[in-house]
């Protein structure tokens, strides 16, 4: 049997939470909702996140372009994930929502362009 004491981030709240992990079987302590109950048990079993970074582009108004991830993307790929897009470049004109980089570390998650951005 192990606990793992995480803080919530689902909302401002931040609820202390403990989840003890028995086998298969996971017991939530402190959550104050349902939302942080399966937050908390999606932590431990597969911690995910939405990777937010930049990517080069050319001929656009700026230099780089906002992106992040269309889905959460799995914690221990993150850093994997910002070396691949340190080298993409993109080139303008672009809108937001466009994808700059499909199925990102073949986790079949696509990295859009979270703004505009015109051709100078
Ligand atoms: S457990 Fe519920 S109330 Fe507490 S921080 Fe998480 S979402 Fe907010």
């Amino acid at each position: 049997m192990i606990t793992k004491k995480i803080t919530c981030i689902c909302c401002p709240l931040g609820c202390s939470v403990n989840v003890i992990i028995n086998g298969d079987n996971y017991q939530v302590i402190g959550e104050q909702c349902k939302r942080g109950k399966d937050y908390a048990i999606q932590e431990v079993k597969d911690p995910r996140r939405v990777l937010t970074t930049t990517v080069k582009i050319n001929f656009g108004i700026q230099k780089m372009l906002p992106v992040k991830s269309k889905n959460e993307v799995p914690k221990n790929l993150l850093n994997e994930c910002v070396k691949i897009l340190s080298k993409v470049v993109v080139e303008a004109p672009i809108r937001c929502g466009d994808v700059v980089y499909k199925n990102i570390h073949d986790t079949r998650i696509d990295i859009i362009a979270t703004r505009d951005m015109e051709r100078v």
